[in-house]
């Protein structure tokens, strides 16, 4: 939470980004280095199914350990068990995603977690409004959040985070995406106080992203541009004919570093870790 609070108070935003693999993290991990960045390592919905919470989760506890770089292990859109087997695991930061759920059931199983999360010193961010899939037809009134239920929902549940709908899709959507509604994002950071998250980040315009961060975004996750990088290395060197896997993945990864620090730069976060004596006593 600390990593936020600094990128509140600096007005930048801190990235989420999200492992799948040994080379993934790795490229996540030195990306950070690279760029001196503070970052969360997120463990997605797309991953547990695949390997597990627990194996995703000792996975990149393992790369992490190997390096000084300032970051908070995060599970992203976790459900309401998984949630209390991150908190076992020993996760730094959790987002519950009730967003599926009524507005008072959401409340209410949001109140519990952050009540449970906080006795093990652990943020939580919560979604509120819904962020649509890339490819779905949308009418963005029912999706949107609504400036009221936020600050009801925040006051009620003492969230740490929480994760805006304000005109983006989960991967990228395939027309130009709709301009940010960042009249709503500051209404929101205005009646809540604490720092917001946009989801869906890749693709969006600079400057859009520029003026969501102006407007109380501190928190950018982005996953497809990241996968486009890797997917790229991979592509070319296969392209040139048959090739060790390991040939293949070292360049994915190669491309990966550099789009992770390139993300660094654009949300401000480049330059901005801690050291690590400020980090201990924070
Ligand atoms: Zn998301």
């Amino acid at each position: 939470m600390a990593m936020v609070k600094r990128a509140q108070q600096g007005g930048y935003a801190v990235g989420g980004f999200n492992m799948h693999n040994p080379e993934t993290t790795q490229a996540l991990i030195r990306g950070a280095e690279k760029a001196n960045s503070p970052i969360f390592l997120q463990v997605g919905r797309a991953i547990v199914p695949h390997l597990g919470l627990e194996e995703a989760f000792r996975m990149t506890r393992h790369e992490l350990d190997k390096s000084n770089v300032e970051a908070a292990i995060h599970l992203d859109h976790g459900t309401y068990d998984e949630v209390f087997l991150a908190l076992k695991l020993g996760f730094d930061s959790i987002m519950f995603d009730g967003s599926h759920l009524s507005f008072e059931d959401n409340v209410e199983a949001t109140r519990h977690i952050v009540a449970v999360a906080h006795s093990f010193g652990v943020p939580v961010e919560a979604e509120l409004g819904k962020i649509p899939d890339a490819g779905t037809d949308v009418d963005w009134t029912d999706y949107y959040t609504k400036v009221d239920e936020a600050e009801e929902f925040v006051a009620k549940t003492g969230v740490d985070l929480l994760a805006v709908s304000a005109g983006v899709f989960h991967g990228i959507p395939p027309t130009r995406p709709l301009p940010l509604a960042i009249d709503r994002i500051r209404a929101i950071r205005d009646v809540t106080g604490i720092p917001l998250v946009l989801h869906g980040a890749s693709g969006v315009p600079l400057e859009d992203l520029r003026a969501a961060i102006g407007a109380g975004i501190h928190k950018l996750n982005a996953d497809t541009d990241l996968r486009h990088a890797f997917r790229r290395g991979v592509e070319q060197t296969w392209a040139l004919g048959d090739r060790q896997f390991e040939v293949a993945m070292a360049e994915g990864r190669r491309l990966m570093i550099d789009a992770t620090a390139e993300k660094m730069t654009e949300y401000g976060c480049a330059g901005m870790a801690s050291a690590p004596e400020a980090a201990a006593i924070s």
